[in-house]
């Protein structure tokens, strides 16, 4: 079994994602420990090929966020959707010790997932614009204006940070597996993968 930071994304069930998260202390921001987690963060966040890792994702009970949303990631969806949930490009983003502002009061419901609750998604509302402060890392910004779907990004990554998975927050009657279709088509035999 391998310590903390996993290589792979803690899934819900477990203690670590319902914890609140400890902020991580100034004098250690710099730390080889604190760099090697925020490393494995990006790391994950890029072989998974998804926007957003909370610390407690990879096991690691502290405030520590990293988002991106590369520029080819359009690609993967209808350009309708693309604009409709209000999807852009976000260069890589690396938080330490976050706070966030809901700068809007509008918000917008959309189809939400979670790698740590893997094969699944619903319908979450999210503001629709928010500022989030604290320490960049990696020469990131320490301060970021976000809308649309960088926002939801923001506000799911930041819940984690809580102990709050979007499953707290769904539109319960929208909680769908992601694979139902196949699992039709296939009369019942398929798979949810887990081992990317
Ligand atoms: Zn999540």
């Amino acid at each position: 079994m391998s310590t903390p930071p996993y290589t792979y994304f803690t899934q819900i069930g477990d203690p670590v994602l319902r914890q609140v998260a400890e902020e991580v202390a100034l004098e250690e921001i710099d730390s080889l420990e604190i760099n090697q987690i925020v490393e494995r963060m990006v790391k994950v966040l890029r072989h998974y090929d998804c926007v957003g890792v909370a610390a407690p994702q990879v096991g690691v009970p502290l405030r520590i966020i990293v988002m991106e949303f590369r520029e080819g990631k359009k690609d993967q969806y209808k350009p309708e959707i693309y604009e409709e949930r209000k999807m852009a490009t976000l260069p890589l983003a690396v938080f330490a010790n976050p706070e966030m502002e809901i700068i809007s009061s509008q918000v917008n419901k959309h189809p939400e997932g979670c790698m740590s609750v893997r094969g699944y998604s619903a319908q979450v509302e999210r503001y629709d614009k928010v500022r989030i402060r604290g320490i960049g890392k990696l020469g990131t910004p320490s301060e970021l204006e976000l809308e649309g779907w960088s926002a939801r990004i923001a506000q799911h990554e930041m819940d984690h940070l809580n102990g709050t998975i979007y499953v707290d927050r769904m539109d319960v009657s929208t909680f769908n597996c992601v694979s139902w279709e196949q699992i039709n088509a296939a009369e019942g035999r398929s798979a949810i993968w887990f081992h990317k």
